[in-house]
């Protein structure tokens, strides 16, 4: 059946007739719905429509605890319809239901709550003058946040740039994905039963060359917000700086390694490493993708880590037990082939997988290499698919050169059982995130963001209020007038 979903109910603006792009099932490559396909007049309309909201609607002017409200309110919808929104979240992306029902989903209330929290706490400062003056600092919502989303998260990375812009009283104007428009229709149209006033929350979906490209370009935007790859954040950098120089804040790509020292238990390490690659079907911006392993335990990790990826269970996303769906579409599935290929070519050792898994949808099978070199392309640039790539160290000094010889600079982990090490790594290595003996932790309060081309900025914890808030100065002499 096809469906032409049209505007969120949040909008206050109309699409332009007609257009429609086909979202897909990853799992069949069937079309789900066809969607209202936005381009740049649409954003333009979207725009106008969060200006007026922000310059004379309720929400800026409401208290912060009745917008606390409307988004606690939110999250107790999240919670009423986990079951269909986990459900178009696997259907349109591909991951596993259990992921989406068990992690995302809650997460999404979650970070929907913790900014909640955070609404009627946002003040600012009385600062000592000089001279005989009363200085405040105001903190003042930015004004209309336009954010654009990639599709490996679709509704955490919603959660992420709403919750925060929201919490802070802006309006916004989010382009999702054009692979996963669904999820966020949908949320939306909930955070609209919530409460949240007209025109305070514009969903667009569209392409990123167009209407993403429109929404960094706008003259009226006040700020942007973009998570996506390297190549597209600095595109979207440039439109931002030669239209309003609005603030941009980037989350990119990565090629973060997982450090595994010699004192480490072999078996936790290789199941963690397995799962800090190829969680999500390895599309993680953070995806711990270059498995550096000491020389005293490189073999036995090897071994072990080829029989774990051979036990890895590929299939129906929406079945129990399955560990790994398909990837999220037909390009990325042929650019994960080649890389796959360019490993073979460049010499690795190919251990388990390396192929397409079955003749339908977009699943590969679950792949490792080993006696990977620093220099090739598997080991330098993000493959964002189930591929780990194991290479050998033999120190601490040579390991820290090694892992932050990379432009990213997103993440990083570390697997010992020695404080020193732990310490020495975690302050040494160039990246946003540090996770010892654990991975992919996301909580709502931890700041997540890239050194170097990984990113700008940070969002998450109270990090990500900074993004959305301008700073005010008001000074006034305490005697009255001062001239
Ligand atoms: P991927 O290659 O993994 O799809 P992208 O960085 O291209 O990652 O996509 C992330 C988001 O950026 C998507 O919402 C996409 O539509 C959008 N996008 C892509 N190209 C542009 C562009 N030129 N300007 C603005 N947004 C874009």
């Amino acid at each position: 059946m096809l469906i032409a979903f049209r505007v969120t109910a949040t909008c206050t603006f109309q699409f332009s007739p007609g257009r429609t792009f086909p979202t897909v099932d990853p799992r069949t490559g069937e079309v789900i719905a066809l969607v209202a396909e936005g381009d740049s007049e649409d954003i333009d309309r979207a725009v106008a429509a969060a200006r007026r909201a922000f310059d004379e609607g309720p929400w800026p002017r409401m208290t912060a605890y009745e917008r606390c409200r409307v988004l606690l309110r939110f999250a107790d919808l999240i919670e009423q319809h986990a079951d269909e929104v986990a459900a178009l979240e696997t259907w349109d992306n591909g991951k596993t239901l259990t992921q989406s029902a068990g992690a995302e989903v809650p997460m999404l209330a979650r970070c929907m709550r913790y900014y909640a929290g955070w609404a009627d706490k946002i003040h600012g400062l009385v600062v000592p003058a000089d001279g005989a003056h009363h200085a405040q600092v105001l903190h003042e919502p930015v004004g209309v946040a336009g954010q654009i989303i990639p599709w490996n998260f679709p509704l955490l990375m919603f959660a992420w740039k709403v919750g925060p812009a929201l919490a802070c009283g802006n309006t916004v104007v989010l382009k999702t994905a054009e692979q996963t428009p669904l999820s966020a229709l949908y949320v939306a149209s909930l955070l609209h039963e919530a409460g949240l006033p007209d025109g305070v929350l514009n969903v667009v979906s569209g392409f990123g060359p167009t209407a993403g490209a429109a929404l960094c370009s706008h003259m009226g935007v006040d700020k942007l917000a973009f998570t996506g790859s390297t190549g597209t954040g600095q595109i979207v950098l440039e439109l931002a700086a030669r239209s309003n120089l609005k603030p941009v804040t980037l989350e990119l790509g990565g090629k973060s390694p997982f450090i595994v020292m010699d004192d480490a238990d072999v078996d936790q390490a290789v199941e963690l490493a397995h799962h800090a690659v190829f969680f999500n079907q390895g599309q993680c911006c953070c995806a711990g993708s270059r498995t550096f392993v000491h020389e005293r335990v490189y073999d036995e990790f090897v071994e072990k880590s080829k029989a774990r990826a051979m036990k890895r269970v590929v299939g129906d996303p929406f079945r129990n037990g399955v560990e790994q769906g398909p990837q999220i579409d037909e390009e990325q599935f042929k650019k994960i082939l080649r890389y796959v290929q360019s490993g073979v070519d460049s010499g690795a050792t190919l251990l388990a997988g390396g192929d397409r898994a079955g003749n339908r949808g977009f699943y590969i099978q679950p792949t490792v290499f080993a006696d990977a070199k620093d220099d090739m392309k598997i080991a330098r640039e993000e493959i964002f698919g189930p591929v780990q790539t194991i290479l050998k160290f033999s120190g601490v000094e040579e390991v820290i050169r090694r892992a932050n010889a990379s432009h990213y600079g997103l993440a990083a982990g570390v697997f010992t059982r020695s404080l020193g090490a732990a310490n020495t790594l975690s302050r040494a290595l160039r990246v946003g995130t540090v996770w010892v003996n654990c991975y992919d932790v996301f909580d709502a309060g931890i700041p997540f963001g890239g050194y170097k081309m990984s990113g700008v900025g940070r969002e998450k914890g109270v990090y990500a209020l900074r993004n959305y808030l301008q700073t005010k100065a008001v000074v006034t002499p305490i005697r009255g007038a001062a001239w």
